[in-house]
């Protein structure tokens, strides 16, 4: 047992104690170390925070009726929200500026605001603000073109139709306006037949030669031969998706021999062989390839006054709201519908 006994002047006691006593600095200092950096990032995170995230809405309440901010640096941060796609925090400063905001401005921020509710989708919030705008200035044309957007989205066409009358009086152009609308209001009409629809559509295109992809997209679905009968070749580009994907038994060959464009078109796609070449790389390519490669046309739509671009055909633009200015751009893709049967017949 005294093997195990150290005695308390022994010099071995001294040195145990010693280096107890550094294990125990040692640990500590570490630990406290460990608990400073935490506390430290910890307050870094939560001061980072006030930054990151946005003011609630009573904050923005105090913040823009003290007026330390200009009211024009609101309407530049609503209008940033409102382009970063948070609409609710735009709406919400324009509210609160509408509530502070002198006689003067009051209607440029109830427009920003109709605006807002617009884009955001709230479109009856947005077709009160516009009439209540109107109500006190219906000599406003931008107020009257947006509501008839609203009325638009909404799909109330005669609605949408009834703001033309005031738009007319104020010397805007409305006959796009006017018959893209009753293009709508025909095609949403249950009364009438698909082929009734059809006859109407081109009775209204042979008014005023507008609406070319809409009128001509919808006859190729419903009668391709009067759709044939009465396509204007100049606008033969702009339907170049429907006529490429248009059913083989549906082709007029006698129109199509009319016109180069058609040919070319059509040579590429393998029904026809009249053209050995074309101008167009796209459809020189194709012909060139004579089917040997799972290869076909692609489709993208550009509008002509903003250039945004759209997979799809439209006729009103969704970033401007201009009608009939969509343009047709193609290139070459793979043809995976061609891919897909071939490898459907190889397990049959
Ligand atoms: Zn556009």
């Amino acid at each position: 047992m005294d093997m195990f006994y150290i005695g308390f002047r022994d010099p071995l006691f001294s040195i145990i104690i010693f280096f107890t006593i550094i294990f125990l600095i040692t640990f500590f200092s570490y630990w406290w170390g460990r608990y400073r950096r935490k506390e430290n990032s910890t307050h870094l995170d939560r001061f980072l925070e006030q930054f990151r995230a946005l003011p609630s809405e009573n904050e923005l309440k105090v913040l823009i009726s003290s007026g330390e901010l200009s009211q024009k640096s609101w309407m530049l941060l609503a209008a940033s929200y409102s382009k970063n796609g948070d609409y609710e925090k735009s709406i919400e400063i324009y509210n609160e500026l509408l509530k502070v905001s002198e006689k003067e401005n009051l209607f440029e921020i109830m427009f920003i605001l109709g605006k807002t509710y617009f884009k955001a989708g709230f479109l009856e919030r947005s077709r009160q603000i516009f009439l209540e705008i109107l109500k006190y200035n219906p000599r406003t044309p931008q107020a009257l073109h947006y509501l008839l957007l609203v009325y638009e989205y909404m799909r109330d066409y005669q609605a949408a139709i009834d703001v033309l009358e005031p738009l007319d009086e104020l010397g805007e152009d409305i006959l796009l306006d006017k018959t893209y609308l009753t293009a709508l209001t025909l095609l949403q009409n249950v009364k009438f037949s698909e082929e009734e629809k059809a006859q109407k559509l081109l009775n209204l295109y042979k008014e005023n030669h507008k609406l070319a992809y809409m009128i001509f997209e919808f006859l190729f679905r419903v009668n391709p031969q009067i759709a044939w009968e009465n396509l204007h070749l100049e606008d033969a580009e702009l339907l170049t998706e429907v006529l490429w994907r248009l059913d083989s038994k549906d082709l007029n060959l006698d129109i199509i021999a009319k016109s180069k464009y058609l040919q070319e078109l059509y040579s590429a796609r393998g029904d026809v062989t009249l053209v050995t070449e074309s101008a167009i790389f796209e459809l020189d390519v194709l012909i060139g390839l004579q089917g040997r490669a799972n290869a076909t046309l692609s489709f993208e739509y550009v509008c002509k006054s903003c250039k945004a671009t759209n997979p799809f055909g439209f006729t009103r633009c969704s970033a401007c709201h201009a009608i009939d200015s969509a343009m047709v751009e193609y290139g070459l893709s793979k043809d995976y519908i061609k891919e897909f049967s071939e490898e459907n017949n190889s397990f049959q």
